[in-house]
């Protein structure tokens, strides 16, 4: 155990000194505003969707001041389409407090970056490692799947007990004295090569002594403890326009797309007719009499745990309507591209002429 240790590690620097090809543009960044800026916008993102995002946020806001200064609407808008909206509403709050409280100065400690709100394990390992060279281990999903092939650990790496052996094993492996390296090598390694499908060992540098490949167990390892469960949901979709307006709302913090805007929404858990949303409370606590539905089309979006379903209908109304309970506003339509809404909501936006 103790030389594949010492195996993997040493093959793991030489592969990525020597063959890991993988170009990004804060690879070797070591502004840790950058760092953190780029490993917000990758969690839950794959690089090359998160490249232009990043390219965005670091021209608009070059410096953590500037996020700081950063109006929400227009930070959102350039969020729009990555998910997650709430990632975006700490990396604001993060970045005003170290503004504010911080002089501007990005903490230099492990313990300081782990305490800033939105930062967890991973991500703090990453800026202390890459910006300040600390001997802080990374430990995502990349570095479970690769740990757990390589050694043929079949324990499940999302219970605490395995997280915590995972980090163990993983701050034991890490090379102390180039820690930015190497987590970048394990976590190119985890995201190029040792893959969740299309396994690609025969360029590993690690497939001499890699359990799983020697003994057949790359589709079974790494372990979970529980399937993961989908939640399926109905988001009925209203567009009540009115003299060119269209009534919208901001969503709550509480649930996804926090911050963001859509039109009045019906939610249901089963699949809803045109009949049955006309028949739902919340289409009568709109009190409209004399109108025509129009179905506007459907579509589904897959989130990491959930499904949406949405379905879109219309009403033109003769005179504006004020909803009781909710929060809304009437916007003109050619502002809607000053809003942003959830990614589904604009395509649909967008493919139906509302901007
Ligand atoms: S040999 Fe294959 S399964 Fe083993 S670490 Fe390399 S890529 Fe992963």
């Amino acid at each position: 155990m103790e030389a594949n240790k010492k195996y993997f590690s040493a093959q793991l620097m030489a592969w990525h000194a020597n063959e890991n090809e993988r170009s990004l543009p804060w690879k070797s960044e070591q502004d840790p505003y950058k760092i953190w800026l780029s490993e917000v916008i990758l969690q839950q993102t794959r690089a090359l969707q998160g490249l232009p995002y990043y390219l965005a946020f670091t021209e608009a806001y070059p410096t953590v001041r500037d996020m700081a200064a950063a109006a929400d609407e227009e930070a959102f808008r350039l969020w729009q389409g990555l998910g997650y909206y709430n990632r975006c509403k700490n990396m604001l709050a993060t970045a005003r407090h170290i503004s504010s409280n911080l002089g501007g100065v990005f903490p230099k400690t492990y313990e300081e970056i782990l305490a800033l709100k939105g930062i967890g394990p991973y991500t703090a390992a990453a800026i202390a490692s890459f910006a300040y060279r600390l001997p802080h281990a990374v430990v995502d999903g990349n570095v479970y799947r690769v740990l757990a092939r390589y050694f043929g650990i079949d324990a499940p790496f999302d219970t605490t007990a395995g997280k915590k052996s995972f980090s163990e094993l993983a701050q034991e492996l890490l090379d102390k004295k180039n820690s930015g390296a190497y987590n970048q090598a394990i976590m190119d390694l985890g995201a190029t090569v040792c893959t969740p499908r299309n396994t690609r060992c025969e360029e590993c540098p690690l497939q001499k002594k890699c359990v799983a490949y020697n003994q057949g167990l790359i589709d079974v390892l790494p372990v979970r403890s529980k399937k993961q469960t989908v939640r399926t949901r109905y988001f009925n979709y209203l567009l009540l326009k009115c003299d060119g307006k269209i009534w919208i709302h901001k969503r709550t913090d509480s649930d996804i797309w926090g911050n963001l805007h859509e039109p009045y929404l019906i939610e249901t858990e089963q699949p809803l007719t045109a009949i049955s949303l006309l028949n739902s409370s919340k289409f009568k606590n709109l009190h409209i009499q004399n109108f025509k539905i129009n179905f506007e089309g459907r579509t589904t979006q897959r989130l990491t745990h959930q499904l949406i379903n949405f379905n879109f209908f219309s009403i033109n109304l003769e005179k504006k309507i004020t909803i009781h309970n909710v929060n809304g506003i009437w916007l003109n339509a050619n502002d809607l591209k000053k809003i942003a809404f959830p990614k589904t909501l604009v395509s649909f936006l967008k493919n139906n002429l509302y901007f």
